[in-house]
């Protein structure tokens, strides 16, 4: 842990960095989910300071701990009768809220550390959205980039081959992320139905509209991030009209968050693929952007042979460098490190919210906050995605459809509740307008009273 909270050592410091020093002892080699606890440890001394009880409950030293870890093979032939075989993941870590929930990541990055990462993030933003969902995530080191359609299909079967035994839909609820989307899910549905010979929809979020999907789950992430960056700036008399914006990534959480963004007033001036990125001095164009990304599944590069003005270059980190007045992670972690966080800090920017999770190393995070940025945390900020699932979930359970309106508005509501609670439990534990500090103790308190109800096991 960071030496800056080893100066005064209380009963809580010593309590958390012993945790902390056990935890990097037994996982070593796992830097992205050590990165992901430090976060949220460094924010929990005041918690711990307040409630010895979490200490009595040994809270930490439990939660750091997933309750499973499955991992297993996933055989599938190609197109050239080639037989191909990838790992697969479902990591459970904490189903006290609720069941098991959190997306799949299709993506040859994907291994246990990326994997324990995402899980014990969604753990606490399950928490924040105030519904009753756990935290888990899975996924595999499959690459779908140049995969046809039919070895999509068979990968998906291959894959919940394996999965549907460890799942169902009061045990635990995936749903998409990187690389997978309606498609994907639609095909994993399809292959868990066969094999458990019935319609449980309430096994998998995400299914498209018409078998069981809810409206507004495909927008919700990119959505809910606009929500949220609204209040933000509804906090300090801003609003989002003629605010320059820059979003990386161009997938299901970009496109989305550009949509509303644009509907409020904003001009996206840049986004990205894990190539490089396109600056449009007169704002990206939506209509080309879904054609390219959700029609063609084409290259961001090729947006320039739609609009002349446009220019790409081949650097997917160089985004940053774009002066902006928000700025928005929505492709992957790590994205912005403490360099680019500088440059963004030069180039005058004032709001960085999170649409991709942990897209901001602590360097980053720590320069914007000590520069008074606003900053909206992955936790609190990217909440709407699951929180727009766990609706899915209530409708299948229902058995009934909500209209787009329904949901947008349900939507809108959580996002505007996560804000205040991070808010105000920032405030309450003396670091006002704090929203990383906020949000990991709204979280994470919700889930240590759940542990200390539940009793030891
Ligand atoms: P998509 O697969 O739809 O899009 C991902 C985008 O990020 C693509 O533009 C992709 O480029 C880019 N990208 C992926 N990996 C990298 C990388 N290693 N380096 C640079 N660029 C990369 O995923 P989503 O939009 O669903 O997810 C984006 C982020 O948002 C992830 O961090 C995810 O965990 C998070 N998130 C998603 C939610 C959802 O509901 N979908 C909910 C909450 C969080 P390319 O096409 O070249 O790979």
């Amino acid at each position: 842990m960071t030496t800056q909270t080893l100066g005064t050592k209380t009963v809580a410091e010593n309590y958390i960095n012993a945790v902390f020093e056990q935890l990097k002892q037994k996982n070593s080699q796992q830097s992205e989910f050590l990165q992901a606890v430090e976060e949220i440890f460094l924010s929990l001394i005041p918690v711990f300071e307040q409630h010895p009880e979490y200490i009595q409950h040994n809270i930490l030293s439990r939660i750091v701990e997933p309750d499973r870890i499955i991992s297993f093979r996933v055989t599938w032939q190609d197109d050239q009768n080639q037989v191909q075989v990838n790992r697969g993941y479902r990591v459970q870590f904490n189903n006290v809220v609720g069941p098991y929930k959190g997306g799949l990541r299709f993506h040859p990055s994907v291994n246990e550390s990326i994997m324990k990462f995402l899980a014990f993030e969604q753990i606490f933003k399950n928490a924040l959205t105030g519904l009753p969902i756990g935290g888990a995530k899975g996924g595999s080191d499959f690459n779908p980039k140049g995969k046809s359609n039919s070895e999509i299909m068979r990968f998906c079967q291959a894959f919940m081959t394996e999965l549907y035994r460890h799942i169902g839909p009061d045990v635990d609820v995936p749903a998409g992320d990187i690389g997978v989307g309606g498609r994907e899910i639609g095909y994993l549905f399809g292959q868990y139905k066969r094999i458990r010979g019935a319609n449980e929809a309430g096994v998998l979020t995400g299914k498209s509209p018409g078998f069981g999907g809810s409206l507004a789950r495909k927008e919700a992430t990119g959505y809910g991030l606009v929500y949220f960056v609204e209040e933000m700036l509804k906090d300090n008399n801003e609003t989002l009209e003629n605010k320059t914006i820059v979003v990386s990534g161009s997938g299901n959480v970009a496109i989305y968050a550009i949509e509303k963004l644009q509907a409020l007033g904003a001009k996206v001036v840049a986004c990205s693929d894990s190539n490089g990125y396109v600056f449009d001095p007169d704002g990206i164009d939506l209509k080309i952007l879904k054609e390219i990304k959700e029609v063609k599944s084409d290259r961001i590069q090729t947006y320039i042979n739609y609009r002349p003005n446009a220019s790409y270059t081949e650097d997917f980190h160089g985004i940053w460098s774009i002066p902006c007045d928000i700025a928005l992670p929505c492709a992957t972690q790590n994205e912005i490190d403490g360099d680019a966080a500088r440059t963004l800090l030069a180039n005058g920017v004032k709001v960085v919210a999170e649409g991709a999770n942990m897209p901001s190393n602590l360097e980053a995070i720590n320069i914007f906050l000590e520069n008074g940025i606003l900053f909206g945390p992955a936790k609190a900020a990217n909440a709407g995605g699951v929180a727009t699932s766990a609706l899915e979930m209530a409708q299948n359970s229902g058995r009934n459809y909500w209209t787009f309106d329904q949901v947008d508005g349900k939507l809108h509501e959580i996002m505007r509740n996560i804000y205040a609670e991070s808010k105000e439990a920032a405030q309450k534990y003396g670091t006002p307008g704090n929203l990383v500090v906020g949000s990991n103790i709204a979280g994470f308190v919700k889930v240590a009273n759940g542990m200390i109800a539940e009793g030891v096991y």
